[in-house]
């Protein structure tokens, strides 16, 4: 498996670190808890879609593309990733934004992520949720295309066989951080939305026989179809590298139990997640994605699922610049001194 044979833009700060959370593995009294650091790949605050990215970009590069397109919830950090790599590239940047919250907090419309999109020069378009967003994607590449644009469309949460190829990368660099300190690690946890990412680690984690069970927690759908969505794509990633079939069915495990009301609905269990990881550890979740992965994480630290005399990996992917699209849903329990 060479991944030197993909186009790829090198934008990320790669290795992303890893460390040891000794604060929090003391709190919780469970497994050891080391932290892969995906929140650090740089591009304007960092996250997992950067790796994929790479790999996306490139890709728009080698088709002459003069344009990228994606879409994404109101503060997708997927869309704002896309911004700014087009920005470094000189590639405009049109995104889709759906109104998956319906909500009209400021703050959560103009700040945070959607900021960001508009300082990286992207241009956004919103859209009522439930719609089928990659068709309207397509829609609205061809208005463009129509102006003589040169238009290269990135699915949601850049998750696609090429995309993931970033993650399927990321599990070869965690594996070689691994090794190089004699780490055993007993399992990886990390929040799983639109799939790219746990398809491309898994496909990675196969592929070196490294034996290691991955767990997804879940941020949206429930088990059965988040568990088929990266399932049919770590297929198709396995497939594109030469390596069909390495991913079983039974390698791909999702926990949907930390959904809460549902996708961009902060959760009692994310909130404190939250006030754990950058009380203990100084590191920032988010509360749509991060927090969810860490709530579930938690929980089951705490079930005793996780043991110890284990050594467990949360990856960090990202999403901080979400917090202040979100800074209604705080309270800070006595704790704000005016
Ligand atoms: C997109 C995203 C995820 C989920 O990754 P997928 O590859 O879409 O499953 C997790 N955390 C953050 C912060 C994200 O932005």
């Amino acid at each position: 498996m060479h991944l030197a044979r993909y186009p790829r833009e090198f934008l990320a700060h790669l290795p992303t670190p890893l460390e040891r959370m000794d604060r929090l593995s003391a709190e919780l009294g469970g497994p050891e808890i080391w932290i892969k650091r995906d929140d650090c790949t740089g591009l304007s605050t960092g996250g997992n879609k950067t790796r994929k990215l790479e790999f996306l970009m490139a890709e728009a590069m080698v088709q002459g593309a003069d344009m990228v397109m994606t879409q994404g919830a109101t503060q997708s950090n997927h869309a704002r990733q896309t911004a700014a790599f087009a920005a470094k590239l000189g590639l405009g940047c049109h995104i889709l934004l759906e109104d998956r919250t319906h909500s009209n907090n400021d703050n959560y419309n103009n700040n945070g992520n959607v900021l960001l999109d508009h300082l990286h020069g992207a241009t956004t378009e919103k859209f009522p949720d439930g719609l089928d967003m990659n068709a309207e994607m397509e829609t609205v590449a061809e208005r463009f295309r129509a102006e003589g644009k040169k238009v290269y469309t990135i699915p949601g949460g850049g998750s696609n066989p090429t995309g993931a190829l970033g993650y399927v990368n990321c599990a070869f660099e965690l594996l070689g951080q691994l090794n190089d300190r004699a780490l055993k690690v007993d399992h990886i946890v990390h929040a799983t939305g639109s799939a790219g990412t746990q398809a491309g680690l898994i496909t990675g984690l196969k592929a070196t026989n490294a034996n290691i069970p991955l767990l997804g927690i879940g941020v949206r759908a429930p088990k059965a179809k988040q568990e088929e969505n990266v399932f049919n794509l770590a297929k198709a990633t396995a497939e594109k590298l030469g390596c069909a079939g390495v991913v079983e069915r039974k390698d791909v495990v999702a926990n949907t139990d930390y959904v809460g009301e549902g996708y961009g609905m902060p959760t009692e269990g994310g909130m404190e997640a939250i006030a754990m990881f950058a009380e203990l550890e100084a590191i920032l979740l988010d509360p749509v994605y991060s927090a969810k992965g860490a709530a579930g994480f938690i929980d089951l630290i705490r079930q005793g699922h996780f043991k110890k005399g284990e050594r467990v990996v949360f990856l960090h992917t990202g999403g901080a610049s979400a917090l202040f699209g979100y800074d209604a849903a705080f309270d800070f329990n006595g704790r704000w001194v005016s």
